[in-house]
């Protein structure tokens, strides 16, 4: 039985790939390159640390504007480097308040999930300018005739 429910959702799983393989979608991905708004963006301006209510209950806090930060997970004092691994959205408490330069097992937070490498795929080409490459023939096509589809300016 088990083996036939495998089977049976291998079949519904291969088939559609396949297609969009035969008709030319290949969703391919770029690295972006550091920077202090890329890392916004990949948190989606949460704070990457947990924070806890009054009953003890962990939440996750979005940071206004103002109150973000870029935070070191290991500090740079202790050898830590400006890279997607190592910094984080922070809220200004937990960074400046909280954390102050240590690391966070000696602060006691906790991060929410471990910092990446992000990865963009074709279709935020032109959303995120400052990745567009002009010099590159698929930019242009995808800004040209699928972007103006999307009305995405
Ligand atoms: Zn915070």
């Amino acid at each position: 039985m088990k083996l036939l429910v495998l089977l049976v959702f291998q079949e519904y799983l291969i088939v559609p790939v396949t297609v969009l393989k035969f008709v030319g979608y290949h969703p391919k991905t770029e690295e972006i390159n550091f920077s202090k708004e890329a890392i916004f963006e990949r948190d989606n301006n949460y704070c990457q640390y947990w924070h806890y209510d009054e009953y003890n209950h962990k939440f996750l806090y979005k940071c206004t504007p103002s109150e973000r930060t870029l935070d070191h997970v290991l500090p740079k004092s202790q050898g830590g480097k400006n890279s997607f691994k190592n910094c984080v959205c922070s809220c200004r408490h937990c960074n400046i308040n909280i954390k102050k330069g240590r690391t966070p097992e000696e602060a006691r937070l906790k991060l929410i999930r471990k910092p990446f490498v992000p990865k963009r795929n074709k279709k935020d080409y032109v959303r995120y300018k400052f990745a567009y490459n002009e010099n590159k023939l698929s930019h242009r096509f995808y800004a040209k005739h699928i972007l103006k589809a999307e009305k995405v300016s």
